[in-house]
């Protein structure tokens, strides 16, 4: 079966079309600047990469340039539209009323929506995707994949704030963490290449990208996560601050003259290794900037290092020990020397790394050496495959 997996943002739109039985991808880009003006990346498998300007006034529209694309008889992926037996699409946050992905129908997506509240930048924008891709292709079966699910299985004790209990009650105010199609898959994945049941493994995966969390797995289940609420909470990011003392907020307020508006923006844009250091977000400038000894790119990396070793240490007390390690997503697939800096510290769990191994960028290895005590791997991740799954388990078990 052919699964078009769909990643919708407010002004941008991921796809990409997987085969359900080769896991190949047969075609993948993205819309961006939708309700702007509008741009098109389409690539089928092998072909060229073609970038279409047009105009995109909606999600809808932007959609069916996607469907145009992928049976365009020159250079489509598909002969009709026949050929795809389902869309998977990515939703942020399921809050607690989705601990697994589901089939969409009007019920869960008027569920789906009492979750905007709590990912209002993002939940609304997967809705519109779903609502778009219902109408151009009523009859094909859809599914939700939550990136909060995964995290659905942390005991009280990891997903409470120590707050008034009755504004967990109330609001749902709780850890949810984020990350969860990435964490689930990368777990399953280092159990595969380490030959043990996932179920008897405890494994902590760090998701680096310019969102950033660590997840605890225990016995194929998680157990905590470094990202909260919101996707602010937990290591420094990007441009995310991670961690802070509330009470910074309101000092922070008072300073700069600003309100609770500006200091979110704050928090969340002008934070991380981009605040840290005024040089950029992206790791790659930051390395080159302390490869010339720029004392700011140092100290936002050694920061950054020091707050995801500290996770990584609670994590391995909260499982009581670690079997695996793995890192993924931009930084952790690409990054030696973060993997390094975060492997240094260490070295109290019987973490040895193998630095030879350690220098690969984008490729499954496992980079600790032979008598590590605990097994280190670079290991990408593949939402889009995890998504594409899902799809198909649950489509073919309600058609059975
Ligand atoms: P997201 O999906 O959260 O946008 P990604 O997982 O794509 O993020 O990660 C993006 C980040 O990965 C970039 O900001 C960059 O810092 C980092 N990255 C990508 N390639 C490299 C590299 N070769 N070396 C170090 N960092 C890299």
């Amino acid at each position: 079966m052919n699964i078009l997996v769909v990643n919708c943002g407010s002004s941008s739109l991921k796809y990409q079309v997987i085969n359900s039985d080769t896991e190949a991808v047969l075609a993948k880009g993205l819309c961006e600047r939708i309700g702007l003006d509008g741009r098109l990346v389409y690539q089928k498998a092998g072909g060229e990469k073609e970038i279409t300007d047009a105009d995109m006034p909606t999600h809808k529209q932007a959609i069916q340039m996607v469907l145009d694309a992928l049976v365009n008889p020159k250079t489509g992926a598909l002969n009709s539209l026949e050929e795809i037996g389902a869309v998977g699409h990515r939703v942020v946050h399921g809050g607690e009323k989705f601990a697994s992905s589901t089939i969409l129908n009007e019920d869960v997506l008027k569920v789906i929506e009492e979750c905007n509240d709590l990912a209002p930048l993002h939940n609304p924008a997967n809705l519109i995707g779903i609502r778009a891709c219902q109408e151009l292709m009523p009859h094909v079966p859809m599914v939700g994949v939550f990136d909060t699910a995964f995290h659905q299985t942390m005991p009280e004790e990891a997903y409470l704030y120590g707050i008034d209990y009755d504004y967990y009650e109330k609001y749902k105010v709780r850890r949810y963490g984020f990350h969860g199609t990435s964490h689930s898959y990368v777990s399953k994945r280092a159990a595969e290449i380490v030959g043990k049941p996932y179920e008897e493994l405890k494994t902590i995966v760090c998701h680096l990208g310019n969102g950033a969390s660590i997840c605890a797995v225990k016995n194929g289940k998680s157990i905590d996560t470094s990202m909260g609420l919101t996707p602010l909470e937990g290591l420094i990011m990007g441009t995310r601050s991670g961690d802070i003392d509330p009470g910074a907020m309101e000092y922070l307020a008072k300073k700069e003259n600003t309100d609770l508006e500006g200091i979110m923006d704050i928090l969340n844009k002008k934070s991380g290794v981009q605040g840290l250091s005024h040089i950029s977000s992206d790791f790659r400038d930051l390395e080159a900037a302390a490869e010339k000894n720029d004392a700011a790119g140092i100290r936002a990396l050694n920061t950054y290092i020091y707050r995801a070793a500290k996770y990584v240490g609670a994590y391995t007390a909260a499982m009581n020990g670690v079997d695996v390690i793995c890192f993924t997503a931009g930084v952790g697939e690409n990054g030696p020397n973060t993997r390094k800096g975060i492997c240094d510290y260490l070295g109290y769990l019987g973490v040895k790394l193998d630095d030879k191994a350690n220098e690969v960028h984008g490729e499954e290895k496992i980079i600790s050496t032979p008598d590590s005590k605990v097994t280190v791997i670079c290991l990408p991740t593949n939402e889009e495959l995890a998504i594409a799954r899902e799809t198909v388990a649950l489509v073919t078990a309600a058609t059975e």
